[in-house]
């Protein structure tokens, strides 16, 4: 075995190789760039070397610095993860050239596999099916065209060097066909620097099944099962699955044996996955074969009990397969989703920002003992609290992976451990991976590529939330760091003029983020008992603290509900009953602040209606005098002076409506 590698990636998969390395005792080398020199990946491993700036190109693709790197530390081999130079041959050919291990298949394998038109005119000899279509070296647009005709619409046009989804387009019409055709090129010539194209007929509600293998220097090649990575967004996976469900035995094993036979044909070693899209019940076509490890290779883990990063080091160094196809047995089910920061009402477009407030669910990382691949909840992630997903590389956060006795159990604790992320900062698809996840067609195993499209309106529904329960504990973080007393310097001083039987209350006005919309409460302490009202339902109002960090209760009425606050500047972040939703505290005695510095505005704090105005153009006030109230959603608000000083203009009267952030009325400080 090695006694060092480098890991040429960052992220999880650089952590998750990491985690293997040190349960096998194998020293580690990291490699970062200028945007990485704190990241997770870095600290995972013995030790690490910088290899230049923040893009990817100028860092985690420049192959001679991570040989380079590789010969400083004495790593034997290098591990590249997935993506950056997984695929590249080039790297392979100079890892080989400089006498260090590429952990990886050979370079003609990934050659004969990096073309897409080229493996399938390969697997068509080895009598692997293929779906329909073109992939000849003739790239004449009007040949192509006339291709693309005779096998009838809709078609698919792929970058034969392709991969991520990068230049592919669905073409419905002929007419259509030359425009597709022509902005599909433009793509694959800039992302891989190839403009080959190949067409397929576009299948209708297709599944996406793989089959991992297996391959050793020996000519021992075996295959891991399979799984299902059919929900996918914009041609890319979201959920994975594992094994892929309603498979028969029969049909489990004749997809094994044609991904074996894919592997074979290119004299494949090391982990690799054949890519089939099924149709109908039985029907699958090769598509491609991913030269690499696989993002959801987790999830085979837990259905098989192993460790596919220990078998890929055993391999690269000769040892033959761990284990013959006869003893390989699939248990249980497992579930992998991809958690991203992205934004999936916007088109599920990449978001960036600082980690914030960043909780993961019970549950191991991927490291010591070779049973934690089948622990229920897994969590592969490079990132911590407090990192900032930035640009420059994929924006996943992290992966959780879930293994119960059966899909039944993988779901419902899949949906449990969904509820318990908790992300502040960037967006996420947390909520959505909720959705698909409880969706009916994911849960009843209807799977296709189309279902995140065809059920769009569903997954985008608005939902409803634990309204009345977050806002209970908002109210108490918000008057839990105000030290819960609207005495002596708290600033609800100014504003709680209201003296209700002798005690009195304190508006708190909040915005609701998710719907932007104003609403408030108004929390009472009358004698001993508090009481909060929203709505026009004023309700007892205990809270507390809790003793881990952002822990609050709160009990409102006969509701008593516990959570997470994260409080980040004005908004405060509440996590209950396993729903996430965001308030904006409404200073006003900010809002009123103004005044002392400007030329004394006092502003609307949220839309609504004047309904008294206690002062008029020429009153002298004292600070904390009421001036105005208003009313919004059933509710008063009070706007006190900020400071003493003269009335000199009083904008709105009684009944006029006014909007969120008006100036009421102007106030010549003293
Ligand atoms: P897979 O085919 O393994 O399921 P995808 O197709 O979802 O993976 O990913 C496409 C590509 O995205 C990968 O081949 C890789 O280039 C890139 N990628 C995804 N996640 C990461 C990551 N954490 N680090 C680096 N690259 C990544
Ligand atoms: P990539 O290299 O981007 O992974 P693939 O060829 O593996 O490209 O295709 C990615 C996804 O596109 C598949 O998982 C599947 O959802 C969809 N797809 C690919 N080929 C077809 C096809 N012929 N018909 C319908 N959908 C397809
Ligand atoms: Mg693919």
């Amino acid at each position: 075995m090695f006694n060092k590698i480098l890991i040429a990636n960052r992220g999880e998969i650089a952590c998750r190789v990491a985690a293997t390395c040190r349960r096998l005792g194998i020293a580690s080398v990291a490699v970062y760039s200028d945007a990485d020199a704190n990241a997770k990946h870095v600290a995972a491993c013995d030790e690490a070397v910088h290899i230049g700036g923040a893009t990817a190109a100028e860092s985690y693709l420049r192959y001679e610095r991570i040989i380079a790197a590789a010969e400083a530390t004495g790593a034997q081999a290098i591990h590249p993860g997935y993506g950056f130079l997984s695929e590249n041959e080039d790297f392979a050919q100079a890892c080989e050239a400089a006498g260090i291990v590429f952990i990886g298949p050979p370079v003609e394998a990934i050659a004969a596999m990096g073309s897409k038109a080229a493996a399938k005119a390969l697997m068509h000899a080895a009598a692997v099916p293929l779906v329909p279509g073109y992939h000849g070296d003739d790239q004449d647009a009007l040949l192509l065209q006339r291709e693309a005709d005779a096998m009838g619409y809709p078609v698919l046009l792929k970058a034969s060097a392709g991969g991520g989804g990068k230049g592919m387009r669905v073409v419905e019409r002929s007419e259509d066909f030359a425009a597709a055709l022509a902005s599909c090129k433009r793509e694959a010539a800039s992302s891989f620097g190839n403009d080959r194209v190949l067409i397929e007929k576009y299948l209708t509600r297709p599944r996406h099944v793989e089959v991992q293998v297996f391959a050793d220097q020996k000519g021992g090649a075996v295959y891991l099962f399979d799984r299902d990575c059919s929900v996918q967004r914009r041609h890319q996976k979201v959920l994975e699955e594992a094994p892929a469900p309603g498979l028969s035995g029969e049909l489990r094993r004749a997809m094994g044996e044609a991904a074996v036979a894919a592997a074979r044909a290119v004299n494949y070693v090391g982990a690799g996955t054949v890519e089939f899209i099924m149709t109908g019940a039985s029907q699958f076509y090769f598509m491609e074969m991913n030269t690499r490890l696989q993002v959801e290779h987790p999830v085979t883990e837990m259905v098989t009990g192993l460790d596919l990063v220990e078998w890929q080091l055993r391999v690269a160094c000769g040892e033959p397969l761990p284990l013959t196809q006869a003893q390989l047995k699939l248990e249980g089910h497992a579930i992998e989703a991809r958690i991203y920061a992205e934004h999936p009402a916007r088109g599920f477009l990449p978001s960036t920002g600082t980690l914030k407030h960043l909780r993961m669910p019970e549950g191991v990382e991927f490291s010591l003992g070779a049973d934690n691949s089948r622990a229920p909840v897994r969590i592969d992630s490079g990132v911590r609290e407090g990192d900032t997903i930035t640009p420059f590389y994929d924006p996943m956060i992290a992966k959780l992976i879930v293994h119960g006795a059966n899909r039944a159990e993988a779901l419902a604790r899949m949906s449990r451990a969904l509820r318990a992320c908790e992300v502040v900062g960037p967006h996420t698809n947390v909520e959505f991976l909720q959705r698909i996840v409880t969706s009916e067609p994911f849960s009843g195993g209807d799977l296709d590529t189309g279902l995140i499209e065809r059920h769009h309106e569903t997954l985008f529904a608005p939902v409803k939330k634990p309204f009345r329960e977050a806002l209970a504990l908002a109210c108490a973080a918000l008057l839990t760091r105000e030290g819960g007393t609207a005495h002596g310097a708290s600033p609800w001083d100014a504003l709680s003029h209201w003296r209700l039987n002798g005690g009195y209350t304190q508006t708190l006005a909040w915005r609701d983020v998710e719907n932007d919309s104003a609403f408030a409460a108004t929390f009472a302490r009358d004698g001993a008992t508090p009481t909060l009202e929203y709505a026009g339902q004023r309700d007892r109002f205990t809270w507390w603290s809790g003793k881990g960090a952002h822990e609050y209760g709160a009990t409102l009425g006969d509701v008593h509900v516990t959570g997470r606050v994260f409080v980040d500047g004005d908004v405060f972040h509440v996590f209950c009953l396993g729903e996430a939703q965001a308030f904006e505290w409404q200073n006003l005695l900010a809002h009123a602040a103004d005044a002392e510095h400007g030329e004394g505005r006092l502003t609307a704090p949220m839309p609504g209606k004047v309904i008294a105005v206690l002062v008029e153009a020429g009153t002298v006030v004292e600070k904390g005098t009421p001036l105005i109230v208003m009313e919004a959603m059933k509710m008063e608000h009070t706007i006190g002076a900020p400071a003493a000083g003269k009335v000199s203009e009083v904008l709105y009267a009684v009944g006029d409506q006014v909007a969120d952030g008006a100036q009421l009325l102007v106030l010549d400080v003293e």
